[in-house]
């Protein structure tokens, strides 16, 4: 129970709004997750401090706390810049006041670094990342060079001078670990979204026009005896224009599904163009291919298009190339078009599969 409330703080607190462009969910969940990271630095530090007993660092840590928490606000209202703004002068304050209470050589200057780690992987524009790093700079300067020789707190610290740089060196460490992991799981999550939007196409889930060529260029450059096979859906306007852009959405994804469920494991099918797949087989005879152009048909005229009520038969002009025959890619996949419109012409629903063969419906049925 604990753990799944906790689990729910932590998408809220770090999970970008969904509005959020992909490009700029990555930095925004990284820098949510810095905040709340930072948070619990600082309250694990305040608890180390009580042992301690150093009650104005408890302080201010727990100040720190409040005001990453207001930054996490700002930054869920998509306010980064002030948030981010926030953040920096509150731990710059924090770092200033530390180094110069319990003296310069107890670790807080660590964390200057550490800062600057967190405003660099942000999103933010150059000139605000620029500015912020001379800020940062400058402040640590100042801090190490006007820092006094002596304050109270260093006496009573004195004792504890050790601990404290070493604990401070370790929160350092464990901070950064955290983020650049969390960058770096963040990042790979993006790029696999990336990857999977790049490759495949959104409606049919089948591999777009893209990846599908370069299947086919990968076969060609390996000197593999490959075959494509071109497919247009015969009048799908007509689809469109009767029953509306949503039943032809409807329709693209059930021969999707046929055409899919039809080949063998190693055949590849990629969406080409609005209603126009088509089918990569590797190392296949030509009866081989014609043995899955029949299935194809077969079950599209078994399994029509069902929405409701209604069925929407479609059928397949189809035009094959065969990578021996030609010289080049673009000659083999001028080939498989030339022969697809020749199946067109045709009338329609048929199987071009040389410039002399054109097998119709009944044949293959
Ligand atoms: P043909 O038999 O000569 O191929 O005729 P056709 O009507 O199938 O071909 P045409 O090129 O005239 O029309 C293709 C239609 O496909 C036009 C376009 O609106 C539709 N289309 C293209 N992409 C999509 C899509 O993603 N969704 C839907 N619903 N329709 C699409
Ligand atoms: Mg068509
Ligand atoms: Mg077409």
């Amino acid at each position: 129970m604990t753990s799944r409330a906790l689990q729910r703080l932590w998408e809220w607190s770090c999970h970008a709004p969904g509005a959020l462009p992909l490009e700029q969910r990555r930095s925004y969940e990284v820098v949510a997750q810095t905040f709340v990271l930072a948070s619990l630095g600082h309250l694990l530090f305040a608890c180390v401090l009580i042992g301690l007993q150093i009650p104005l660092l408890i302080v201010l840590n727990l100040a720190c706390v409040a005001t990453n928490t207001a930054a996490l606000m700002f930054h869920r209202r998509l306010q980064l810049n002030r948030a981010m703004s926030v953040k920096l002068t509150a731990t710059l304050l924090l770092i200033t006041l530390s180094v110069w209470l319990i003296g310069p050589d107890a670790g807080f200057e660590y964390y200057f670094f550490l800062l600057l780690c967190e405003m660099l992987i942000s999103d933010m524009t150059a000139r605000y990342k620029i500015a912020t790093s001379a800020v940062i700079g400058s402040v640590a300067l100042a801090t190490l060079l006007m820092a006094p020789d002596f304050t109270p707190w260093m006496l009573e610290a004195e004792a504890f001078r050790e601990d404290i740089r070493l604990t401070n060196l370790v929160m350092v460490f464990l901070i950064l670990g955290g983020i650049l992991w969390r960058l770096h799981a963040i990042t790979e999550r993006c790029e696999h979204r990336f990857r999977r939007d790049a490759t495949y196409d959104d409606l049919t889930k089948l591999l777009n026009r893209r990846a599908i060529f370069h299947e086919a260029e990968m076969l060609w450059q390996q000197g593999r005896e490959f075959t494509l096979l071109l497919l247009d859906a015969d009048h799908f306007k007509q689809v469109n224009d009767t029953h509306g852009h949503t039943a032809g959405d409807d329709v693209l994804r059930h021969l999707a599904y046929i055409v899919r469920g039809a080949l063998r494991e190693d055949d590849r099918l990629g969406r080409v163009g609005g209603e126009e797949f088509l089918i990569v087989f590797p190392d296949s005879s030509r009866d081989e291919v014609l043995a899955v152009a029949s299935r194809i048909r077969r079950c599209l005229a078994e399994q029509p298009c069902q929405l409701e009520a209604l069925t929407l038969p479609v059928t397949f002009s189809m035009g094959m190339a065969a990578a021996k025959e030609v010289t080049s890619m673009q000659a083999l996949i001028d080939m498989a078009d030339r022969r697809l419109y020749r199946a067109k012409s045709a009338g329609r629903d048929q199987l071009v599969m040389s410039d002399l063969e054109f097998i119709g419906p009944a044949a293959v049925l």
